[in-house]
């Protein structure tokens, strides 16, 4: 059984009189316990998408089916029981933390808002999820900032667990940290993810942060999958040609020699009518891929790919 399904998903916003399609057409689903890595550039719509799943933003067309139920048009009120099966971890911990609520308070009050109505009972449940994420014990008593970006996010990642989700949505839980910090939190999450029989959908822009520890992988661009594929193949056999450009990109931790080394140009929500939204950057772009948009096809029971090349 999938604990998520997304079906032809659409986000779409106003900038001035512009409208941009950031989720423009999205299927995906997520096993539970599976972690599925959700990578592109920034700018391709990661985060919308992972919003949006959230509900966090409200889809415009598309359904979202949480352990078989379509939360896609749920209002507030009837999305509360399903919110504590499904939470998110933020880039910016500190911008999603109330800077005047104690870390105690931080992790109490979704416990209250959920019904647990025994104060005892929820001070054990906190000093328990304090712990396991490895925060000291006096740690309930400060405020957010007294603490450093690692710490922080240990934090933010508490609060995504007090409720014991099924399903959690990690947008680049450890980009804003140092690189010795990374690790850190990488491993906290792969240990919590076995403790807790977690899912992850695990959004980053940087392949390497993802490489050990998903199943299974996504590449977005421009609001769309391009490709879908089992770690083992997407490692070993990537096909979408902007796949290949990210991986060549990956070696390198110097960020200015990134993506760049590989790709022209930028990413850009201005795509041009019909045809394949990868071709004015692709190496391989033949005639047929500015008339022809290529569908997301099914190579093997472990890889999709859209492109006319596969
Ligand atoms: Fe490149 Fe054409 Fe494939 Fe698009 S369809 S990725 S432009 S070869
Ligand atoms: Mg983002």
């Amino acid at each position: 059984m999938t604990l998520l399904s997304v079906e032809d998903l659409h986000t779409t916003y106003k900038t001035g009189s512009r409208t941009v399609h950031a989720v423009d057409g999205v299927s995906l689903e997520v096993g539970p316990r599976e972690t599925v890595g959700l990578v592109g550039e920034s700018g391709c719509g990661k985060s919308t998408l992972g919003k949006t799943i959230m509900r966090l933003l409200d889809p415009s067309e598309g359904s979202i089916t949480l352990d078989g139920t379509d939360i896609g048009r749920l209002d507030d009120r009837s999305m509360l029981p399903h919110r504590r099966k499904m939470q998110m971890v933020f880039q910016d911990p500190f911008a999603s933390l109330n800077p005047r609520q104690t870390v105690f308070r931080l992790l109490d009050t979704p416990l209250k808002v959920h019904g647990m109505a025994d104060p005892a009972e929820r001070r054990r449940r906190v000093v328990d999820i304090a712990g396991r994420v490895g925060l000291a014990p006096d740690a309930l008593e400060r405020y957010p900032h007294e603490f450093s970006g690692g710490q922080r996010q240990r934090i933010g990642i508490a609060r995504a667990l007090i409720l014991n989700p099924q399903l959690v949505v990690c947008d680049e839980p450890v980009s804003a940290l140092d690189l010795s910090i990374q690790a850190q939190i990488l491993n906290l999450l792969v240990d919590l993810k076995r403790d807790f029989g977690l899912a992850y959908l695990f959004i980053s822009h940087d392949l390497s942060v993802v490489r050990y520890f998903v199943d299974r992988v996504l590449v977005m661009y421009l609001g769309r999958i391009v490709e879908s594929a089992d770690h083992v193949s997407l490692w070993r056999d990537p096909k979408h040609p902007y796949t290949r450009a990210l991986l060549a990109a990956v070696p390198s931790r110097d960020p200015t020699r990134r993506a760049s080394a590989a790709l022209k140009g930028e990413i850009s929500m201005a795509v041009q009518p019909g045809g394949c939204r990868f071709r004015a950057r692709c190496p391989l772009a033949m005639d047929r891929c500015a008339s022809e948009d290529p569908p997301l096809r099914r190579l093997s029971d472990k890889q999709m790919v859209a492109c006319h090349l596969a």
